[in-house]
């Protein structure tokens, strides 16, 4: 029974390590040997040895990466002298609770942003009589106002991805969904000078929403220009990776992103540069729709990029979801 009993502690996802009351360690499970042996053991000893002197015995450790982890220790009292430490990896739960509280700063943020320029611009209209500022101040109102539409419809566009309704999964043909993307964006490509290069063999078929795939390309496709210098080209590609996987990419060599943000440019309205991306009009939205119409479709997104040379964003797709 007892070997048992460590096997079952061996494949908890909890460290646990028990020590006598002088703080002399008796054991560890498996989880915490795997634990120390990736840290700074001084770290957590002094914390272990802390937590023994309170009155609630109970903390959180941000250990310094890379990666950072954050590591929850609780220490519970066993009759016979002895003290059981608790441990519990929390870094993917601190880091949802980050990117959550971001998202309501940013929200508010891009919500009230447009709504106080409205303010004083009409303002502004209230005071003057001269119909050429109310021409100007009018047309910087509705520019706002166009924004502040464009924020709402993609919050809801991605409610509507996360609920999963109304999606119509049919047979698909990937040259014909980045056909659709390129058209849809070949207005802001002429606008920037950049071109769009499309690599697809025929006959590429996968089961998807076309609606929500071609939305998908657009907005990778539509970021590529954006953050392209003139002159240069965007590449789209699909290619089958194997008899039941697609993968389709889309490269630029543009601005890139720099290696600290790239966890993060899924995240809703997350940007690399606030004041670039509201020069070239983006919501901060796109990659989240991406993303969320990836999963829809039970796919991987992923992004490599070189900074000044090349970003490529890749989308590998089952052909049956
Ligand atoms: P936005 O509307 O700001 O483009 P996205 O969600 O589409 O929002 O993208 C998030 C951020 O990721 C962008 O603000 C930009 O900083 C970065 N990004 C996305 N695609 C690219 C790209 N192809 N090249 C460089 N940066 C990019």
């Amino acid at each position: 029974m007892t070997s048992e009993l460590f096997s079952v502690l061996d494949v908890l996802p909890y460290g646990v390590v028990i020590t006598t009351r002088q703080g002399e360690e008796n054991y560890r499970n498996q989880f915490a040997a795997d634990l120390f042996s990736h840290i700074d053991v001084s770290l957590v000893t002094d914390e272990m040895r802390r937590l023994a002197s309170v009155s609630y015995p109970e903390s959180e450790l941000v250990l310094p990466g890379p990666p950072e982890r954050t590591i929850a220790i609780r220490l519970y009292s066993l009759g016979d002298c002895n003290a059981l430490f608790l441990f519990e990896d929390v870094s993917e739960a601190r880091r949802l609770d980050r990117v959550r509280s971001d998202f309501i700063a940013n929200l508010s943020h891009e919500l009230r942003t447009p709504v106080g320029a409205i303010t004083i611009l009409a303002e502004a209209i209230n005071e003057t009589n001269d119909s050429e500022s109310h021409t100007r101040l009018g047309r910087r109102i509705l520019k706002e106002a166009l924004r502040l539409g464009d924020s709402i419809e993609g919050l809801l566009h991605l409610s509507w991805l996360e609920s999963g309704q109304a999606q119509r999964f049919a047979d698909v043909d990937v040259h014909k969904l980045f056909s659709l993307a390129v058209d849809s964006t070949v207005e802001i490509a002429k606008k920037h000078r950049v071109q769009i290069a499309i690599a697809c063999p025929a006959g590429i078929k996968i089961e998807g929403d076309e609606k929500q795939l071609v939305s998908a390309l657009i907005n990778l496709i539509d970021n590529a220009v954006k953050y392209s210098d003139p002159g240069s080209q965007v590449a789209v590609k699909a290619s089958e990776l194997a008899a039941d996987l697609v993968e389709m990419t889309v490269s630029d060599t543009g601005v890139g992103i720099p290696e600290e943000d790239i966890d993060r440019v899924f995240e809703r309205f997350y940007r690399v540069d606030a004041a670039r991306s509201r020069k070239t009009g983006g919501t901060g939205l796109g990659l989240s729709i991406v993303r969320h119409v990836v999963s829809n479709h039970k796919g991987m997104i992923s992004v490599t990029s070189e900074p000044g040379v090349e970003t490529t964003f890749k989308i590998v797709l089952p052909r049956t979801v």
